[in-house]
Formats: structure tokens, C-alpha cells, sequence
């Protein structure tokens, strides 16, 4: 983990926080039409100190997914469960990425055809995501 910051493309949303130098890309539907073709790149952070917040604006695409972008320049900014804080940020929106590397691919079953997978990652279909969901809120539910 290493102290990085990072910004929108119009800079109303800074951030400051200790990163992971893992990158997870998820290549779902909903996040390939959120990035404009993504996979969403999400890097791990924690103590994450967001200025400008009034500016996130929030979407729910699903029962617990929760999407932020920035209101003015439309950025993606993170991806999280609703009702909990982030645990992760856009990779794209670090100053500097230097030595990451994705380490973790998720909804491979729908990843674009034009997109190779990344070497060395892991790779893990839908079926197999939900089934970790469904997990976790079991968990909250105790
Ligand atoms: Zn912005
Ligand atoms: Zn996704």
C-alpha cells in the first residue's frame, strides 16, 4: 500500500488514500456501459479522504451496487455497496500508477470479445461472483 492522490477529469473531486498496487477490472455490463467500454479498473484503498464530495453524485444500477461519478465532468470515481464507505477508486484517476498491475478479473463470461484477458490474473465468471455476494450478505444479515 502506498500514499497516492488522485482526481476527476475536472478536478472537483480530489482524493487522497493508501492504495493497493493491484488492479481488479470487472468487465460486467453495467460497468462496460459506466466506463464508456470498461472493464472498471478498481484499485483497493483505505483511509480515503475525498474533497469535493458534494460533488459526487450517486446511482443505484442494482439492489446493492452503488456507482459515483463526478456531477460536473460525468468521471467514473468508485464503485461500492450502498450504505457502506469505498473501498476502492478508478485506477485512471491516480496521478501516479506506476507499478501496478491487474492482478484480478471478475464477470470474465462477459467480457468484450475485442478485449484480451490480462496475464497472470484470475479469472472469475458471473456464477461465481454472485455466489460471493450472496455470501456477504448473509453475513450482514447476522
Ligand atoms: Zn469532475
Ligand atoms: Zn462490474
Amino acid at each position: 500500500m502506498a500514499q497516492k492522490t488522485g482526481q476527476c477529469l475536472c478536478g472537483a473531486v480530489t482524493f487522497r488514500g493508501n492504495t493497493a498496487e493491484t488492479i481488479l477490472a470487472c468487465h460486467c455490463g453495467q460497468c462496460q456501459r459506466w466506463t464508456g467500454g470498461g472493464p472498471y479498473y478498481a484499485v483497493r484503498v483505505s483511509d480515503l479522504e475525498l474533497s469535493g464530495a458534494e460533488m459526487v453524485r450517486a446511482y443505484h444500477a442494482s439492489e446493492w451496487g452503488e456507482r459515483a461519478v463526478c456531477a460536473t465532468c460525468g468521471t467514473t470515481i468508485y464503485w461500492k455497496m450502498q450504505g457502506k464507505p469505498p473501498h476502492s477508486v478508478a485506477a485512471g484517476l491516480l496521478d501516479d500508477q506506476s507499478g501496478m498491475r491487474v492482478t484480478e478479473e471478475i464477470f470474465v463470461d462477459y467480457r468484450a470479445e475485442w478485449m484480451s484477458p490480462f496475464e497472470g490474473a484470475t479469472q472469475s465468471t458471473e456464477a461465481q461472483e454472485y455466489a460471493k455476494l450472496e455470501e456477504y450478505m448473509a453475513g450482514q444479515k447476522t
